[in-house]
């Protein structure tokens, strides 16, 4: 479980204008909600816990429910806001929480097997049609399981993929293989890499986001 410090309740909060407005009961019994503007309301229950403790706490149980623990008498517009202002930190909490589950996954020697297999064919195929449309040459290609990083591209012009990538959709499988070869021109992220790889990807900066989302999943 995670503790939030509770220092940050200000005085001044309590008298937030009208913040009682935005915040409604639901679920009678069990949850309460606290409205944070752009969330879908359920995503904002939280279980209230009162008790004789002097301050306000927030905690994410490992199943990504929330408790907020209170004093007997904080008034329950105080609790609301105090949620709503520290929303966004249980949202953290809840996506940490997710990254660990899914590391929990573990890979079967199998899975292993045969995802290096197939990397090994698909990898070097992707590489040396984009090679082409982009006009770069490239030296060796090693697949291998790296454990921070889905692929690299040496000075000699060496690359390294991750085998992992094939776990992947192929449009963000492409965009790695894309990125390494922008390497070949340009040997940094600088403005000029972004424009080789967007000029053979206009679509790469969705691409690298799912990378980076799904890409949690399995490094
Ligand atoms: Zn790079």
């Amino acid at each position: 479980m995670e503790n939030l410090g509770v220092e940050k309740m200000r005085q001044g909060q309590r008298d937030a204008e009208s913040i009682s407005g935005l915040l409604q009961q639901v679920r009678q019994g069990q949850g309460n909600t606290a409205d944070v503007p752009g969330l879908r309301q359920q995503e904002c229950v939280y279980r209230l816990v009162r008790s004789r403790r002097k301050s306000l706490a927030l905690q994410v149980s490992p199943d990504g429910s929330v408790i907020v623990r209170a004093p007997m008498r904080t008034a329950k517009y105080r609790i609301d806001s105090f949620v709503k202002e520290h929303w966004a930190w249980v949202e953290k909490q809840r996506q940490r929480l997710a990254e660990q589950r899914a590391k929990a996954h573990v890979i079967t020697d199998q899975e292993r097997r045969e995802g290096i297999e197939r990397a090994k064919q698909i990898i070097p195929e992707r590489t040396a049609y984009f090679a082409r449309r982009m006009g770069v040459t490239y030296g060796r290609i090693t697949i291998r399981e790296q454990k921070t990083r889905w692929g690299s591209c040496s000075q000699a012009g060496n690359l390294s993929f991750n085998w992992k990538l094939v776990l992947m959709p192929p449009d963000v499988l492409d965009y790695v293989v894309v990125h390494e070869l922008a390497h070949r021109k340009e040997m940094n992220h600088s403005p000029r890499f972004w424009a080789v790889v967007e000029k053979e990807l206009p679509g790469y900066r969705a691409r690298r986001e799912e990378l980076k989302r799904r890409g949690r999943e399995f490094l």
